[in-house]
């Protein structure tokens, strides 16, 4: 079938069809977001196949993501037919892996090798340490992985690396045997780590030029999205296949495009550089650039805004980015006294879109820093019955690390629960074999005895072994104080930090260099978090009724909660789609009709590990500039003037991002948190919180006066520029001055300390948590209850 090539054409402005029609050597093309970049490339191989210049299998385009691949390969066939399917579009790993597969021989691998995930990796690297007689305290494992993976990103083997190591620091010379060790061991077990899949197919393309030869003939286009986000191996990579380089003059050339935007590129934590895209030019001598400048996707006013914001960035190039599509609706900004209420607003904003603007669920994207901040989304999506999925992420309480703390906490409360007990007997790692459990498990069997009762007599056990009986008597004692500690009456957050702390769990993740196990930390503060806010909703509540709780949510996880059933008039609501929430780094190369952008607050978002540090503060920045150019109608900004981590309130000032946006472009619905609502039933210092189903949706309104949405009743007031108000005399529970103390008049308190609270009267203090701002104190104001208070804002006085 003969398709119009010339149709391909139609609507490209003048850049973008040069871009698609461009012939011979390298192309590059930069331009900023929603530019047409990733549509010019789609053309493109289209236009090649319609016009037969290529065939489907002359063609790889790599893109960033496997599902990006999906798309731009359905894309493709839509417009130039099935035949398309046969091309090669997928990640770098993807197309090492095949390539690889086919030339396992060469490599002497055989086909079959295995990959060998992050887990798995990280275990063979203990063994290796082990052999080694490494301290694993002086080279954890998990450093030694993310050494070796940036050794890898960089094309360094270990061959190479031992001779620069030579004469070096320790570490860098004990890593240096490790390396080698681990790729012999590697080899033996015929498998390949993540990194090794790119890093090996380079050592393969460079050592056999036969096989170089073959690729470059085969893959006569070479076609990269996303390039700035390319790093080292990758990039060398790119040069062999497309056969593109000086030194290559005898071999084949495929003709290689890359697009991408130096202001996008936000892995140089995993050792991308936008190198690779400003020196392009340099690499490639004959290349051509293609700068697009018209943006297709958002109106003036986001654009302006992205603008602003990337325009602090030192040492960037100044691009021309204009739109035809109109000014648009004002950004709209919030500012939330917490993250529940920041997610509370979101909700009802979304529920409200969906009324006055016929927006559905499936146009709105809810975009956040950090992956333990969709908790409070989640939780609050959930209770109103707005379906919802989380991409990239796993929805949070089908997190490994939640499930591990959840299922500590299960045993505690039932020494009878196997399943949750096996779950954690070896975690984290603590040398509990396969066999010694399967020991254990056959005798609790045969004598009808749960597993956890069979452990408390591992005497009566036969066949274990001494070793085997200390490591598991050692656990058996753990778990028995922790019931210990339930049993006196501590409250599960508390357990929750004793469970964290004894068992290793929490240590463990916090010794890695692998960014994945920082954000396991962050969803366990956000599991704590969780945990205090039960049991300020509920003081006389359990580890028990916490676990039942924490299980009715989890549950409501499982099911796509887009049953429509509150729907006003009863109808259900098909092809609505579902919002997106997802972290900002996922929502690269996306785009949605609405977005929201939460947690913009210094410390949150930029995060705090890159405030003290300029680099990582312009990546932030770029990271800024890529969520604010995913919004195409409307764009949504708020903040949390407080959020909670291990339990404690902290106060976060505004983002430096939001200072950027020029004051024109804002509609404010809600300018500062009010301190008053802070002290209202439904601020975190109440007795009611976002974690707590209540009376449900829309009844946490500050003074709980009717139905009125809580940022509807403040946002006239802080608009209106009013000082902050005091706390009303009247109308529910009040906690007394609006305004934080000075830090100086923070009350220095201690267990055992008598206290008076304005409005709870007398009380006796019965823990304290953090130290000057962030002091919180737990009070047993008796028939009151028991409050936590954030002693900065909370009236009490010593006495
Ligand atoms: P990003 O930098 O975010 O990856 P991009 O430069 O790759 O963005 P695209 O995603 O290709 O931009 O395009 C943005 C939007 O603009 C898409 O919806 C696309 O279909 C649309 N678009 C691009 N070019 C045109 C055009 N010439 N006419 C109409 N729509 C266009
Ligand atoms: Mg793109």
């Amino acid at each position: 079938p003969s398709i119009d090539a010339d149709a391909l054409l139609v609507g490209l402005n003048p850049q973008q069809r040069a871009a698609v029609l461009h012939h011979g050597g390298p192309l590059l093309i930069v331009a900023g977001a929603g530019s047409g970049k990733t549509r010019v490339l789609t053309h493109r191989i289209a236009h090649l196949l319609a016009t037969r210049q290529a065939r489907a299998g002359e063609i790889l385009a790599i893109t960033f993501t496997n599902k990006a691949a999906a798309e731009m390969r359905e894309r493709v066939a839509s417009l130039v037919g099935p035949s398309a399917r046969m091309m090669w579009v997928s990640t770098f790993h993807s197309a090492c892996v095949r390539i690889l597969r086919r030339e396992a021989a060469t490599l002497g691998l055989r086909q079959s090798f295995s990959i060998y995930d992050s887990a798995d990796s990280q275990r063979l690297l203990s063994l290796v340490a082990r052999e080694l007689d490494l301290d694993p305290k002086k080279y954890p494992p998990k450093a030694l992985q993310s050494k070796i993976s940036n050794l890898k990103d960089e094309l360094v083997d270990p061959d190479a690396f031992a001779a620069t190591a030579s004469g070096s620091n320790d570490f860098d010379q004990a890593l240096a045997q490790v390396y080698t060790r681990y790729q012999q061991r590697l080899r033996q077990a015929n498998a390949l780590d993540f990194d090794d899949l790119i890093m090996t197919t380079v050592n393969l393309l460079q050592a056999f030029p036969a096989v170089a030869e073959h690729y470059r003939r085969r893959f006569r286009h070479v076609l990269v999205d996303e390039y700035q986000d390319t790093n080292h191996a990758q990039y060398v990579l790119v040069r062999e296949l497309a056969g593109a380089g000086t030194d290559a003059q005898d071999l084949p050339r495929g003709e290689l495009t890359v697009v991408g935007d130096a202001d996008q590129s936000i892995y140089a934590f995993r050792g991308a550089s936008i190198r690779n895209i400003m020196e392009f030019e340099a690499d490639y001598p004959d290349a051509t650039t293609i700068l697009l400048e018209q943006n297709y996707r958002s109106t003036q006013t986001i654009l302006s805004a992205a603008n602003a914001v990337i325009s602090k960035n030192p040492g960037r190039q100044a691009k021309r980015l204009w739109t035809d599509s109109g000014s648009g609706p004002k950004i709209v900004a919030y500012v939330a006294d917490n993250e529940h209420e920041e997610a509370r607003f979101v909700a009802e904003e979304i529920d409200r879109l969906g009324d006055s603007a016929g927006v559905r669920p499936g146009d709105v994207a809810i975009f956040y820093r950090a992956n333990a901040q969709s908790r409070a989304l989640e939780e609050v999506l959930i209770r109103v019955g707005l379906p919802y999925k989380v991409v990239g992420g796993t929805r949070f309480y089908e997190r490994r690390e939640i499930k591990d703390a959840v299922a500590y906490l299960r045993a505690v409360a039932n020494p009878d629960d196997d399943v949750n007990l096996r779950r954690i007997l070896n975690v984290p790692k603590r040398g509990l074999g396969d066999r010694s459990e399967a020991m254990v498990a056959g005798h609790a069997e045969r004598e009808r005895i749960s597993f956890g009762a069979a452990l408390e007599r591992l005497e009566d056990v036969p066949g274990l072994g001494t070793r085997a009986v200390t490591g598991l008597r050692s656990f058996a004692e753990m778990m028995a104080d922790l019931r210990a500690l339930a049993d006196s009456g501590a409250g599960p957050a508390e357990i929750l930090s004793v469970v964290l702390d004894r068992s290793g769990y929490l240590a463990e993740l916090r010794a890695s260099e692998d960014p994945q196990d920082q954000t396991r930390v962050e969803n366990l503060a956000e599991l704590h978090a969780v945990a205090s806010e039960f049991e300020q909703s509920d003081p006389d509540g359990d580890l028990a009724d916490f676990l039942e709780r924490v299980s009715l949510v989890a549950d409501s996880d499982q099911i796509p909660s887009d049953d429509g059933g509150d729907d006003e008039d009863g109808q259900p609501k098909p092809d609505q789609g579902v919002i997106t929430l997802m972290t900002l780094h996922t929502a690269k190369g996306l785009e949605f009709p609405v977005v929201f952008l939460t947690g913009m607050e210094d410390g949150t978002f930029p995060h705090m590990r890159s405030l003290a540090d300029t680099d990582q503060l312009a990546e932030e920045r770029r990271l800024a500039y890529v969520g604010l150019t995913r919004a195409r109608q409307r764009l949504y900004i708020s903040r949390a003037a407080v959020r909670t981590a291990w339990g404690v309130p902290n106060e976060f000032p505004p983002s430096r991002f939001l200072d950027d946006l020029p004051e024109d472009l804002i509609d404010w619905r809600r300018r500062e948190s009010s301190n008053d609502r802070l002290r209202g039933p439904g601020g975190f210092l109440g007795g009611r919180s976002g974690y707590s189903s209540g009376g449900g949706y829309g009844d946490r309104s500050g003074s709980g006066s009717g139905t009125t949405p809580s940022w509807k009743k403040s946002s006239a007031a802080s608009r209106a520029g009013e000082p902050p108000r005091k706390a009303p005399g009247s109308g529910g529970a009040t906690f007394g001055s609006a305004t934080p103390r000075p830090d100086a008049a923070i009350p220095t308190l201690t267990v055992g300390d008598k206290v008076t609270h304005d409005a709870y009267g007398l009380g006796t203090v019965v823990a304290v948590e953090g130290g000057g701002p962030n002091a919180v104190a737990k009070v047993d104001f008796g028939t009151e209850g028991t409050k936590r208070l954030l002693l900065r804002y909370s009236p009490v006085t010593k006495l």
